[in-house]
């Protein structure tokens, strides 16, 4: 039996030899984090697969992660770490399913969330990340929004932009969405020096009783300017394991036990191995029409 640090070794050898660019999505665990040449959000994961020297991405996280890389840098095999890692939120609108919603609203600027599917953005108008959607929502000259998939992330925002009419769908993402108003108290109780720091995908009820809330750079980054020795981490848990490992002499709870993403958890340092390797992980095709249109949402967000 490989120990995990004799596996790490040979996919390091391996992405040299076979000129692949391993991208770690921070929901990962820490043995995956390791061997990554980027670890980061979706959005910012995708920028660095675009700049990147190698012709052949992997990306460990979900699907709609990987079709983004792909919308960003077709010319690349795009690689995405396990073919049954989704994203619930992601898949919870079907385009045809918009499209009503689009004639329902037709003054309103279709804004989707950046985790969305490839095909859901051919249909958007633009595309925020959790890091930009209140600058972007403010500042778009419509005063109607469709906000897509995540209605918690959108009633976030409406509470910081009361001046527009905001719709939603019934979605959001179901690992945050668990966390409840109890979980704060609860947790508040037992820790009750440490800060609350949690992900705007969590519900609004939840949000508000936050010391801060932002995306899961905006989170790392809070930790890392602050004075504070104690967090209370209100987004998925492998946050509060990567937390320990880089302060470890600070500490770090998390908001609920049960804040685990299964779908990103499907990856292992195994499934790693055989896709760098060349005999696992699936590639990722869009169609050029999807590639084009899906795009254009993207660079609207990136004006
Ligand atoms: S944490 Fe939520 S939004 Fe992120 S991949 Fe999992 S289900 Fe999707």
């Amino acid at each position: 039996m490989l120990t995990m640090k004799e596996l790490q070794k040979r996919i390091i050898e391996l992405k040299k030899e076979k000129d692949v660019c391993i991208l770690a999505h921070a929901y990962q665990t820490h043995d995956i984090l390791e061997i990554a040449d980027f670890v980061g959000d979706s959005y910012g994961l995708s920028e660095q697969a675009a700049k990147a020297p190698q012709q052949t991405i992997l990306m460990c996280g979900v699907r709609f992660m990987a079709e983004t890389v792909k919308i960003l840098s077709p010319e690349k095999k795009v690689l995405l770490s396990h073919s049954d890692a989704g994203c619930p939120m992601a898949e919870q609108l079907s385009v045809d399913e918009l499209k009503k919603l689009k004639e329902k609203h037709p003054s309103a600027c279709v804004v989707a969330y950046i985790n969305t599917t490839a095909a859901l953005k051919c249909e958007c108008d633009i595309c925020v990340t959790s890091a930009s959607a209140l600058d972007i929502v403010k500042n778009l000259p419509q005063k109607e929004i469709l906000f897509i998939p995540d209605c918690n992330l959108g009633a976030w925002v409406k509470e910081q932009v009361p001046e527009k009419t905001f719709y939603f769908i019934d979605g959001g993402c179901p690992v945050h969405t668990a966390i409840s108003e109890e979980d704060v108290h609860r947790a508040r109780k037992a820790h009750p020096d440490a800060l609350l720091l949690v992900h705007p995908e969590c519900k609004n009820e939840v949000s508000r009783l936050s010391d801060y809330a932002g995306s899961t750079t905006g989170i790392l980054s809070y930790v890392e300017k602050s004075d504070a020795k104690e967090f209370i981490i209100g987004t998925e848990n492998s946050i509060v394991q990567h937390l320990k490992f880089s302060y470890p002499e600070k500490q770090f709870y998390p908001l609920s036990k049960d804040c685990i993403c299964h779908d990103m958890r499907l990856t292992t340092l195994v499934d790693v191995y055989r896709a760098v390797s060349g005999t696992g992980g699936e590639e990722i095709t869009l169609p050029e029409e999807t590639i084009k249109n899906a795009r254009k949402s993207i660079d609207a967000m990136l004006k």
